[in-house]
């Protein structure tokens, strides 16, 4: 039997809070399945507004840089498929509209594989606690099971085919 844990999926989709989240914590890996040819999308639902260090930039300047540096991370990493959900940074709820643009997105990708942020609080790690994150990962979490592979799905999502990330629910396309 295949050790699903182990192999290396055909499609995957990340899912981050931040241009940036997904370098801090999974690129290595991502780069290893690409070597491997995994077909990889990120999904960023933040402008990356709130970030950076310089309170001269303007707030839209600093959402301009970062989405380029992330689009420019993601192509050294060998990803091009990178999709922006504009949402704006440190104001994320897991709500209808984001967890319907996420269902969009995982029916338009139709990823073997997801890696979303926890939803659950990590007190031994403070970048952990942004809110953002939680919520980015508790309307992914819902994306993924049960909303994008229910054809009748709530809430409301696209009319594309119900899909579900996973080795053995889905058949062909
Ligand atoms: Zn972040």
């Amino acid at each position: 039997m295949e050790d699903f844990n182990r192999t290396t999926p055909e499609s995957l989709l990340v899912v981050a809070a931040h241009p940036d989240d997904i370098e801090f914590c999974v690129s290595g890996t991502v780069m290893q399945w690409v070597e491997r040819g995994t077909r990889v999308t990120y999904c960023i639902v933040t402008d990356g507004g709130a970030g950076g260090y310089d309170p001269a930039l303007p707030r839209q300047a600093m959402a301009d840089l970062r989405r380029a540096e992330q689009v420019h991370s993601a192509k050294l990493s060998g990803v091009a498929d990178v999709r922006f959900l504009g949402y704006p940074d440190s104001f994320v709820e897991p709500s209808v509209e984001l967890r319907r643009d996420l269902c969009r997105i995982i029916r338009q990708v139709r990823p073997q594989r997801a890696v979303i942020p926890s939803p659950e609080i990590n007190w031994s790690r403070a970048a952990d606690l942004h809110p953002d994150h939680r919520a980015v990962g508790d309307a992914s979490l819902r994306a993924v099971y049960p909303e994008a592979r229910n054809p009748s799905p709530t809430p409301p999502s696209s009319r594309k085919k119900a899909w579900s990330p996973g080795p053995s629910t889905n058949s062909g396309s």
